[in-house]
This record gives structure tokens, sequence and C-alpha cells, in this order.
């Protein structure tokens, strides 16, 4: 029996759980910082809504009524509503429906179904507690928890999912040779929740798709519904011009939205807009390495080895694509961790490169290539059945509509990228 110490009971570090106990042969512990989110109240402070599609759903499809019991919790998506400033709303559909489901509520249904199906023997989570330094040669964990008390526990192989700050990455990065590079994106943003039902009940977004709207100098609005008739989402800006800067009470903060997003303006009452107000703007960092294995005891998945900027949505999915693919290694060389571990990172590493290309690049920033990414997006696809060398797709429908490995998704839709990138420099 292999004892695998996790750190980060985040969405990738409990499917991995999930995973590893369905091989047998395995005790499994995890360490959180966090509160265990069945005892604490949720807090909508630090949550978003995550959209998943096949690439993550394929990945929890794996264990057995994983998908049902989150689908219970979320919100199946067919498309997006586009709106103009206007707020006349153009529709994309997509042929795979995504499942909309809040971050917290994801990882709450991934705890307790792991919880539901394992004895306590053989998994254990320890919350309110984070790893703190890593000795790699006597293989012992330095856990702390938020009281201060310090321990150790030894590991036969260690994993880090701890996330976009990861701690184990820290570690490896000072005591080892990889290699890893960050950066911030050059957006910011804020959490929003509103009704999606007007309080008068006069109006009624659709419960079915995104609601999106962007309103120039890199300000844009993405909602996401919920099962319990909320939108949650995030509005999106450039650090140097925040919308709400100048927004000094609730009523202000109403008023702009009311003036400048007239799609959310019957839904939004005023205690949303003072909640919105007192959010702090989060930053969003990126990471990336050279390599996603440390010798042959450690693996880093998820954020903590390739967190992307949200744009495309992505990150999630690939984190969760991580847990299968690791499993597939694990097959093929027979739970021997010190040969699937670089077989993973030769297998992965080109994919989550790739993806960050395509998180950085795939939506425009300049006008000109914001409206041929819309009409190529709604008239060009309709026309491609005519027309299919002058309406090749673009990498959000290959994304999307395809299961196709990030990297494949890249080389189809290079020229794009190419453009976009060349328009961000200039
Ligand atoms: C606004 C926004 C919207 C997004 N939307 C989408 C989307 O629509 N689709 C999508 O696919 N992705 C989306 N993402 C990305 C997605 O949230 C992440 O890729 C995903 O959460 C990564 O999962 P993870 O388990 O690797 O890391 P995390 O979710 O960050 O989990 C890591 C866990 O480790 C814990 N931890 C950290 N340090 C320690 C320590 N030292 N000791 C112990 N525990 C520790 C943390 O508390 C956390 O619980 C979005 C991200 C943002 C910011």
């Amino acid at each position: 029996m292999q004892k695998i110490i996790i750190i980060g009971a985040g969405p990738v570090g409990l499917l991995l759980a999930h995973y590893l106990l369905s091989r047998r042969d395995y005790q499994v512990e995890i360490y959180e910082r966090r509160l265990d989110p069945r005892l604490a109240e949720q807090s909508n402070q630090r949550t978003f809504p995550i959209a998943l599609q096949s690439r993550g759903l394929n990945a929890i499809d794996q264990i057995l009524g994983l998908k049902v019991a989150l689908a219970k919790k979320g919100v199946w998506s067919q498309g997006v509503l586009i709106y103009s400033k206007q707020g006349q709303p153009r529709r994309i559909n997509r042929k795979m429906p995504s499942l909309l489901i809040d971050r917290n509520q994801l990882n709450l249904v991934l705890l307790e179904h792991l919880l539901e199906k394992h004895s306590r023997d053989l998994v254990k989570v320890k919350f309110d507690c984070s790893c703190v330094d890593i000795n790699l040669e006597s293989q012992e964990a330095i856990l702390q928890s938020n009281n201060g008390e310090r321990f150790t526990t030894k590991y036969d192989r260690l994993v880090g999912a701890d996330g976009v700050g990861s701690q184990v990455r820290e570690v490896l990065s000072a005591r080892s040779d990889i290699q890893c590079q960050y950066d911030f994106i050059p957006d910011v943003y804020k959490s929003l929740h509103v009704p999606r039902i007007a309080p008068d009940q006069t109006v009624e977004l659709a419960g079915n798709c995104l609601h999106t709207s962007t309103l120039g100098k890199g300000i844009r609005l993405v909602m996401a519904p919920q099962p319990d008739d909320w939108l949650h989402g995030t509005l999106i800006f450039s650090p140097d011009n925040n919308p709400l800067e100048n927004c000094t009470t609730d009523e202000a903060v109403l008023a702009y939205f009311q003036e400048n997003i007239p799609f959310i303006k019957p839904m939004m009452r005023l205690e949303d807009a003072a909640v919105l107000r007192q959010r702090p703007v989060s930053k969003i960092m990126t990471v990336k390495c050279d390599r996603m294995h440390v010798c042959d005891r450690i693996l880093l998945v998820g954020d903590a080895v390739h967190a992307v900027s949200p744009s495309i949505g992505q990150g999630c999915n690939a984190s969760l694509q991580d847990v299968q693919v690791f499993a597939q290694c694990l097959d093929r060389y027979e739970d021997k961790w010190e040969e699937a571990l670089p077989a993973f990172t030769a297998k992965r590493l080109s994919d989550v490169h790739a993806l960050r290309e395509l998180s950085d690049y795939t939506f425009p920033r300049s006008k000109p290539m914001m409206l041929e990414f819309i009409f190529r997006l709604t008239v060009g696809k309709k026309l491609r059945p005519w027309f299919p060398l002058l309406t090749n797709p673009l990498p959000m429908e290959l994304i999307m509509e395809s299961e196709l490995p990030y990297s494949e998704v890249l080389k189809q839709s290079q020229g794009w990228i190419n453009r976009v990138k060349e328009s961000m420099q200039n």
C-alpha cells in the first residue's frame, strides 16, 4: 500500500483522490488550507462559476455517479447570449453543452462523494492545515494548522494540487531544477451575483446559457445561471480602467450598470450593487513550468503547474483532464510512479503549454478583430457549409465543440492566434 499525500483539496486534488482510491493499493491523505466546506458557511466572497465541457466532464465521468451528482448542483448551458451595448442579444448555440457550476459546489460534491465511498482507513482529509515545507530527502511534508501547531507526515509520493500560489511548487523551484515562470494577466475581476428573474417578475434571463456583454476599453461582464435562479458572474476590466472606481456609493454602482449594461438592468437591486462595491478586486496570476513532476516521487497537477487566464474557461477542464491522463500513465506503467511521472510530463506538457497560448490570445482586444470574431462566430459559422475555406473555425469553437487536444487546437488555429498576438503588440 503506497501512502500518497495530496496538498490542496480543490477540484484537481479531490478528483485525483477518487482516481487513486478506485485503483486500490493506495492510502490517501489530503491537507487543505481552507476550512471544511461542510462546516463553514459557504462564502460567496471568493467563489465564481466554472463552465465544464467535455474535457473536464469526461475525466469526472470515469468515477461512478459523480457527474450525475454534480449536474444536480449545476445548470446545463446550450450556448451563449452576447448582448450589444443597447442590450440586443445574439445567440451562439453550442453542439456540446457545458455544465455551469459554482466552484464551492464543485468542491463540496467531490468531497462528499469521496468520503461516502471510501473508508477513513484509506482516505483522510484535514482542513485548516497548510503545507509549509517539504523535506525531499526524508520524504516528509511539514504542515501547519491555522492555530500555529506544526507537524510532519511521511509520504511515499506527494502531489502538489495546491493551486496557483502552490507552496509545493515554491519548495521544488528552490530545491530542484524545475523551472517555473509567473505572470499577471492584464485583467482583474470582481465577482457579481444577481437574481435571474427581475424582482417585479417582468423579465427573466434564459436559465440555459451564459450571458455576456463587452463594453469596450477591455470591460466585460460574464454571467452564468445557477440552479437557484441566480446569476453568478464576473466583471472583468484592466487594472488601470476600473469602471467602478469613481462609484463611491451603492447607488452610483447601480446607476453604472443601469446606464452601461442594459441586459442586467431589470435584475440588479441596490443590495446586489452594495455587495459588489464591497468586494475586493482580484488579480489573476499565470504559471508555466518546464515539467509536471520532480524526481520519481512528486507530481504537480492543475493550477499549481499550469494556471492560465480564465478568458476561455479551460483552467479547471484542463486540471481535471490532468488526472485522467495521469491515470492512463499509471495504467501503462502498472502503478510504477518512477516511470509514470516522466511519461505524464512527456504526454501532457505540450497540451498545457498550448492551453496557455490559447487562453492568452483567443479573445482579441482590438475593435476590428472583435467585430470579426463575433461575425465569424455567428454569420461565418452559418456560411461554412458553402465557403469552408473562407470560414475556418476559430479556436473558441474547436475548444468548445471538439475534444481535440489543446496542442492540436493551437496547431489548427495558429493563424488567428498570431494575428491576435500581433494586434496586442501593436
Ligand atoms: C474568475 C475565474 C473564472 C474561472 N472560470 C473557469 C471556467 O469557466 N472553466 C474552467 O475550466 N476554469 C475556470 N477557472 C479556472 C479554475 O478555477 C481553476 O483552473 C481550477 O480551480 C484549478 O483547480 P485546482 O484544484 O488546480 O486549484 P484550486 O481550485 O486553486 O485549488 C487548490 C486548493 O489548494 C489549497 N491550498 C493552497 N495552498 C495550500 C497549502 N500550502 N496547503 C494546503 N492547501 C493549500 C487552496 O486552498 C485550494 O483549495 C476560472 C478561474 C477564475 C479565477
